[in-house]
């Protein structure tokens, strides 16, 4: 696919990469923060605290888990999408069909769902959980969080309060 592009003439993720060189190092230390209108700030020889007092383990710390946020909920609108489609998919109402029943049951099963139901009817019933769970309130426990989060992590999350059971 890269020669085809670059046989077209078409700029690809490579050159814009190329063209960025040499990147911000205080980007790249995760040292340089612009959460406020103060800002923004960065971490040099010369200044070891940002406006407000944060350090760079405040600010590194502060970057990452925002990225992370942001990069989830960006996500969750994939799985938006996908819960919207099996529910229009098993009303008829696309051209698709539900190619793989035995994972669909497998995926049902993992989530506590009965899987005696009907295909159809599971996968709606699947879908409309993952819904809930998206809407969900911040107070509220995520069963899928529960269900799918690395078992050794979750006592972890718990404890650090960035968990509810
Ligand atoms: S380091 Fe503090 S003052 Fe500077 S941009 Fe970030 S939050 Fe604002």
């Amino acid at each position: 696919m890269y020669t085809r592009t670059r046989g077209m003439g078409l700029e690809t993720i490579f050159d814009r990469y190329e063209a960025q060189q040499p990147q911000c190092g205080f980007g790249m230390a995760g040292v340089c923060c612009q959460l406020c209108s103060h800002g923004p700030c960065r971490i040099t020889g010369k200044t070891s605290r940002g406006i407000c007092g944060a350090t760079a383990d405040t600010i590194v710390a502060r970057n990452l888990v925002r990225l992370a946020a942001r990069g989830a909920a960006a996500y969750t609108h994939h799985l938006e999408e996908l819960a919207d489609t099996i529910k229009a998919t098993v009303r008829g109402k696309t051209p698709f069909t539900t190619g793989d029943p035995e994972k669909l049951r497998e995926i049902a099963a993992a989530a506590g769902l009965d899987t005696a139901k009907e295909t159809g009817r599971l996968a709606e019933e699947l879908a409309g959980m993952m819904l809930a769970e998206l809407r969900k309130s911040s107070r509220d426990p995520l069963a899928l969080v529960k269900l799918f989060a690395p078992k050794t992590r979750v006592p972890k999350m718990v404890l650090l309060e960035v968990m509810r059971t």
